[in-house]
């Protein structure tokens, strides 16, 4: 405990006493360094409850969006395969791998031939950007060869000459 001197009466009274015991003075609380640092810390744990609260119920909403999605895709599966399929033999490569991303998103690969038709249409794509993409991009062009040499495992290696 804290010692202080009276203001009246310059009597040494304790910071916690509201009276001085000598001269019946009210004695001002101040609020030192240390409480300070408490306030703040306080403050701060409130933040992180609040904003920790905030996350939990994002994700909740988040999670039961991805379930509402999800049970439409599946509850309408077989439509969207046939649109993969048929995007798939009009050469329509983007259309069919906008709904391979779908199959992908909501983890039905295994539904049907998808997990194939998206190996083929990843394939198809690489293809595609690897005559567009430009011969200094060594990165891209590096990426795109492994992607290929992955779906030609087992037949000749893609040459990316
Ligand atoms: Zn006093």
């Amino acid at each position: 405990m804290a010692i202080k001197k009276c203001r009246e009466c310059g009597h040494q009274i304790s910071t916690t006493a509201g009276v001085c015991p000598s001269c019946g003075a009210k004695v001002k609380r101040r609020f030192g360094c240390g409480s300070l640092i408490l306030v703040l810390i306080l403050i701060g744990i409130i933040i992180t409850v609040i904003s920790n609260l905030h996350a939990t119920r994002q994700k909740a909403i988040l999670a039961q969006q991805f379930a509402q999605e999800k049970q439409s895709f599946e509850s309408d599966i077989e439509g969207n395969y046939q649109n993969l399929t048929s995007l798939k033999s009009r050469g329509d490569t983007q259309g069919a791998m906008s709904i391979v991303s779908q199959f992908e998103k909501y983890n039905r690969l295994d539904y049907r031939d998808t997990a194939q038709i998206a190996k083929e249409l990843k394939a198809l794509s690489a293809l595609n950007e690897i005559k567009t993409v430009k011969s200094n991009d060594y990165k891209r062009l590096y990426e795109l060869n492994t992607l290929l040499s992955e779906y030609y495992t087992g037949k000749d290696t893609y040459n990316s000459n």
